[in-house]
């Protein structure tokens, strides 16, 4: 027999996978608490200084951002395309040359992609852009915009689609295409956390998501970034009676036979009928009881927030170091890499460094003195083509800090690595029958939109409420 829907939910986490859930679940009239050990909604992005995001920076799949706004009659958000998407930086033989593509849907063709390439890197390009943009489509009903998939759906894709994504291949195989554009393809696979030389090649669909359907600058001045939406979510959140509690760590689920009864806290305990899980997914199932999962962790970062005394405009760089298998080898070595892509995103005054480390919260020392070493790299990198940022003052955030809000400080959960490390575990955890688990390290897996995809098909299953795509599959040029 069915058990009627929870009448009081609550949320651990208050990252956008929680808000998504929170709001929901708040708007089927369900009386909702959400817990977070932060001090502020927005998870990943929610450390370091306020005015600033600490992880997500850049805007994709713009349709689900609207979706949601829609959903919850929110004036329609301000998303201004990045063109170029990045400009990408070379180093080694390549060094002085930048390639600066830009997304399809947004330039309407390639011409001023395929201008910047040698006759024979252009048709590689629109080769493997016309690969990942199939193997998106293909993957788009079955792993993005639905629920977790049954295995019968699982057979299907496989019998149907499956040998279009190249199963017996890595990544690196699939898009070996020269000097320039390897290290470019690869890089897309980090996106959810791969060592992009371990990854399938089935991650290639990641590519289109950014170089087909765009990449976006969200809001202006003040309300600009994914800090500033988190503080729009909540306040949503509470404008529906939603109570935040902040500064609470949960340590523990109190569990009768097949459910959840409470929480345990370091603010005391909490009960409800229901409950949402938006944490990493290892640490709910430690809470639980089970046993640790043994698939690696995904990557790690180290990030720096810095202020500018100009208004330095919008944009996203990439400076890619003299070797990137090299930086890749030390990641696996589990060391701080010698060399590492630096990703730069500037807005206005504001700007945002991230490189890639291993998942090993106490793999920097000392974040200050490497963080110092980082912008004297950044700098000299940065001033081959323009002048040197003028910096006022820089904050670091260290995998250390990412570890509040991930196991390990591991961005994205489990590594997607091998064909079946890149599937994205489900919505359930086994004896916890009134529990979902959504969120980054979960189906349909890392990154905002996908976060809040989880959160708020996850809840609404949890209430019986049918699933929703938040319009992710109008996008534009499929
Ligand atoms: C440096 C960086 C750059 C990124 N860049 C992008 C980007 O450009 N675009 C993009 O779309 N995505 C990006 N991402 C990924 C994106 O930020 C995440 O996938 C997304 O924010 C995950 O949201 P979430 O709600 O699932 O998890 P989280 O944001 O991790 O939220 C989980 C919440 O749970 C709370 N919590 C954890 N443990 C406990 C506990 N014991 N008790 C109570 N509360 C607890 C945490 O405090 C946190 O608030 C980036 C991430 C990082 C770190």
């Amino acid at each position: 027999m069915n058990r009627p829907a929870p009448q009081s939910v609550m949320v651990i986490g208050a990252g956008f996978a929680g808000l998504a859930a929170a709001l929901r679940l708040a708007r089927a009239g369900v009386q909702v608490t959400v817990l977070d050990r932060l001090e502020r909604p927005g998870g990943k992005a929610a450390l370091g200084w306020p005015d600033f995001s600490s992880g997500p920076t850049v805007v994709t799949m713009p349709q689900v951002f609207r979706g949601l706004h829609q959903r919850l009659e929110l004036p329609e958000p301000q998303l201004t395309p990045a063109r170029p998407t990045t400009t990408y930086h070379y180093a080694g033989k390549l060094a002085g040359r930048t390639f600066a593509p830009e997304a399809l849907a947004v330039a309407g063709n390639l011409d001023s992609t395929l201008a910047q390439l040698s006759r024979q890197d252009a048709r590689r390009y629109a080769r493997l852009l016309g690969l990942s943009h199939r193997m998106y489509r293909d993957a788009a009903s079955t792993f993005i915009f639905a629920p977790p998939p049954s295995r019968a759906k699982l057979a299907r894709y496989a019998l149907t689609k499956g040998t279009r994504a190249f199963p017996w291949m890595s990544l690196s195989q699939l898009v070996r295409s020269g000097p320039l554009l390897t290290p470019f393809w690869l890089r897309f696979a980090t996106y959810l956390g791969a060592n992009p030389y371990k990854a399938p090649a089935v991650l290639h669909n990641i590519a289109w998501v950014e170089l087909g359907l765009g990449v976006w600058h969200l809001g202006e001045g003040e309300q600009a970034g994914l800090g500033a939406l988190a503080q729009t979510l909540a306040a949503e959140a509470e404008a529906l009676g939603v109570r935040f509690e902040y500064g609470v760590t949960v340590k523990h689920l109190i569990r009768s036979g097949n459910r959840i009864m409470g929480a345990h806290t370091d603010q005391g305990a909490f009960s409800a009928q229901g409950w949402v899980s938006a944490v990493d997914r290892s640490l709910t199932a430690s809470w639980l009881g089970h046993p640790p999962d043994p698939t690696p962790r995904g990557v790690s970062g180290f990030a720096l927030q810095l202020r500018l005394d100009r208004d330095l405009g919008r944009s996203h760089h990439l400076f890619f170091p003299a070797d990137y298998h090299q930086e890749w080898r030390d990641i696996a070595s589990v060391q701080l890499p010698s060399d590492p892509a630096l990703y730069l995103h500037l807005d206005g005054q504001r700007a945002f460094v991230l490189i890639n480390t291993p998942p090993n919260p106490g793999v920097v020392p000392d974040p200050y003195a490497y963080g110092a070493a980082l912008i004297a790299k950044l700098q000299a990198r940065f001033a081959e083509k323009y002048r040197p940022l003028p910096i006022t003052s820089w904050l670091p955030i260290d995998p250390a800090l990412y570890a509040l809000t991930a196991e390990r400080g591991a961005l994205y959960g489990q590594a997607p690595h091998g064909l079946i490390g890149s599937l994205r575990p489900g919505w359930h955890h086994h004896g916890a029958r009134n529990l979902v688990q959504v969120g980054g390290t979960v189906h349909p897996g890392g990154g905002v939109p996908l976060s809040m995809l989880s959160g708020w098909n996850g809840a609404g299953q949890l209430i019986g409420l049918p699933y929703d795509d938040l319009g992710g599959q109008e996008s534009g040029p499929l």
